[in-house]
């Protein structure tokens, strides 16, 4: 289930009690706040709360007494140069809180980002949900040939249902087991802090996640992009169409030079350099390995 009857309430109420405020108010966050993105077969990223806006960010560049605005282009401009220029702080200046709810081996993955403040549901306090991800059958790939980090072509017919049928039934078997250990029905019942080590790493956490928007964007730069794995991907995805509503010229710069844009070495350049000038050149006088001339191919579109 996404999110309990009484969840949602608390979600609408909230919703339906406005305030007038003092703060910065980014207009299209107004429209995330509170409400939860489904993701994957039972997560979601909510967003609870955000300081700032794009206005915050020139007006940090600027250490301004007032708005710090001139103008929606001027600001833009700036937004632009401060990110072209690795010029990192006054993105800082904006902040992001969110509610996620995600498969624990995607919770690993993420926690790896340290320059957030994080607060987990407690598994020794609380009873985990009976709720497992199981991916749709189209992302139920094998291994890649290519890639020891990645995954190749969807699992077919006979072995994608066999696999199904295992991630289901060895999910719901360790769930059963985790009930009747903790259950105190006619026996002490194991803790919770123990009964819940050999549940699988498919089961879903939930957390809230706080972070600046200099931490945010490197976070979706790694995990937004598609040598991430699919089942972060999608948590990613969700959150840049939230931070595209929120500042707008921000994450126009930041699709621009990060997202959409490459780092190329020296060596690159320098073969760049040649190409223009009408130089054949091969992997072999690149001075790069076939992985770096493969992947600098793929930059230039060759
Ligand atoms: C495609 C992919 C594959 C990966 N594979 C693996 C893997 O096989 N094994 C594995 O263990 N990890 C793996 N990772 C995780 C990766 O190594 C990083 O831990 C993760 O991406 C977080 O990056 P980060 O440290 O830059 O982010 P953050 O922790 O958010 O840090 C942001 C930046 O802050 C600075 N910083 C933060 N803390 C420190 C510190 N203590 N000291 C110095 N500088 C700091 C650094 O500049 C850092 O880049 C993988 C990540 C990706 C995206």
């Amino acid at each position: 289930m996404l999110l309990t009857p009484e969840q949602q309430e608390e979600i609408d109420q909230l919703r339906s009690t406005p305030q007038l405020t003092l703060r910065a108010v980014a207009p299209g966050m107004e429209g995330h706040l509170y409400r939860a993105k489904p993701v994957l077969d039972h997560g979601f990223v909510r967003v609870v709360d955000y300081m700032g806006d794009d206005a915050a960010i020139c007006q940090a560049a600027r250490v301004s007494y007032g708005k710090g605005t001139k103008s929606v282009q001027n600001d833009a401009g700036l937004i632009r140069y401060l990110m072209r220029h690795w010029h990192s702080t006054p993105f800082e200046m904006c902040e992001i809180k969110l509610h996620v709810k995600l498969p624990v081996f995607v919770a690993r993955q993420w926690i790896r980002h340290r320059t957030a403040n994080v607060n987990e549901y407690s598994a020794r306090y609380s009873i985990l949900d009976r709720e497992f991800y199981i991916p749709e059958p189209e992302s139920l790939a094998a291994q890649s040939v290519v890639n020891n980090q990645g995954r190749g072509q969807v699992l077919q017919g006979a072995e994608a249902a066999r696999v199904l049928e295992i991630l289901k039934s060895d999910s719901n078997r360790a769930y059963d087991n985790y009930e009747s250990m903790i259950s105190d029905d006619g026996q002490d019942g194991l803790a919770r802090e123990l009964a819940r080590m050999n549940l699988p790493a498919n089961i879903y956490t939930q957390w809230y996640w706080k972070v600046d928007l200099h931490n945010l964007f490197h976070f979706l730069r790694l995990r937004a992009d598609s040598h991430a794995q699919y089942e972060i991907r999608v948590y990613a995805d969700a959150i840049c169409e939230m931070v595209r509503d929120w500042v707008p010229a921000a994450y126009g710069a930041f699709e621009d030079y990060r997202l959409g844009g490459a780092v190329l070495s020296a060596k690159s350049v320098e073969c760049l350099k040649r190409m223009l000038a009408g130089e054949p050149v091969t992997q072999e006088d690149s001075g790069m390995s076939k992985g770096e001339w493969r992947e600098f191919e793929a930059v230039i579109g060759r």
